[in-house]
């Protein structure tokens, strides 16, 4: 698809994305949200990655990125000035009109570049909707825990530095937009971070003598004051450039063969589409 003026489908004409409905192309949905990450990069953190890597993918494939949404769930966070939690009734609602009026329009194939956990059951429950009232099959690529999981090789303990605002967020962002990562705002793990509590994730802390951990609502300035539970201090533009060529890659992978799985499906026929007739 490399005689494409653009992927993005908010710089096309209406005729434009008229013309481009034939091809029936699968449709990337960045969503992200505006919340503190860490004392050295910036709040719209989700959403500048989400937008770079749903860009990238569609480049390598014939995939469109639509306008993104923008305002998530992340209500964890708001005790930190720049965070801007919706509730999430009004992402599940937004998401729910963007995708009927995709479908609508005639676009079936779906997928939700999602870089945000807070927003991870409203884009379910968005798709479980789609499916249930015209059995459309979406997916969803969430490319900060794709770096959690494709990025341990990189380092010689990833536990130990792994986390929100921590590693490997701060490489990733290194690479893809240096000029937005303070590394002189920038420490590592709060050492007061968490005063009668031991964190070990975001929302789940010790409990003493088990080797599994408890869930408590907490806000998160209550576990880490300075707003990062990892330790970035090791962050680097180089493993940053790593993060991309592998994340970005996970992300072609999985448009490419969902385009190819997809491409026969009843489901994602347009209304209009001809029938396909079997040799039987
Ligand atoms: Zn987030």
């Amino acid at each position: 698809m490399k005689d494409r003026r653009t992927v993005e489908l908010g710089r096309l004409s209406w005729k434009e994305v008229a013309a481009i409905l034939p091809l029936n192309p699968v449709i990337l949905i960045p969503v992200g949200t505006v919340e503190q990450h860490g004392p050295h990069m910036p709040v719209n953190a989700d959403n500048m990655v989400a937008d770079f890597v749903a860009r990238r993918a569609a480049e390598a494939t014939g995939a469109y990125v639509i306008p993104a949404i923008n305002y998530g769930v992340s209500a964890l966070f708001r005790n930190f000035p720049g965070t801007f939690s919706v509730q999430p009734e009004t992402l599940t609602a937004v998401l729910r009109d963007v995708c009927h009026e995709l479908v609508n329009q005639g676009f079936r194939r779906i997928i939700f570049v999602n870089n945000h956990g807070g927003n991870q059951t409203a884009c379910e429950q968005v798709a479980r909707e789609l499916k249930r009232d015209h059995g459309l099959v979406l997916g969803s690529i969430y490319p900060w825990v794709l770096g959690y999981a494709l990025m341990r090789d990189t380092y010689d303990d990833a536990a130990a530095v792994y986390g929100h605002g921590g590693e490997p967020e701060t490489s990733a962002m290194l690479a893809m937009f240096p000029d937005d990562v303070r590394l002189d705002l920038m420490s590592g793990r709060d050492p007061n971070m968490h005063g009668a509590f031991k964190p070990r994730r975001d929302n789940t802390i010790e409990i003493a003598g088990q080797p599994v951990g408890g869930t408590l609502y907490l806000d998160f300035d209550e576990l880490f004051a300075n707003g990062a539970s990892g330790d970035p201090s090791v962050g680097t533009a180089e493993r940053g450039q790593i993060w991309i060529e592998r994340i970005v890659g996970y992300a072609v992978a999985f448009v490419q063969h969902y385009e190819n799985v997809t491409a026969g499906a009843s489901w994602a026929r347009r209304p209009n589409d001809p029938q396909v007739h079997n040799a039987d």
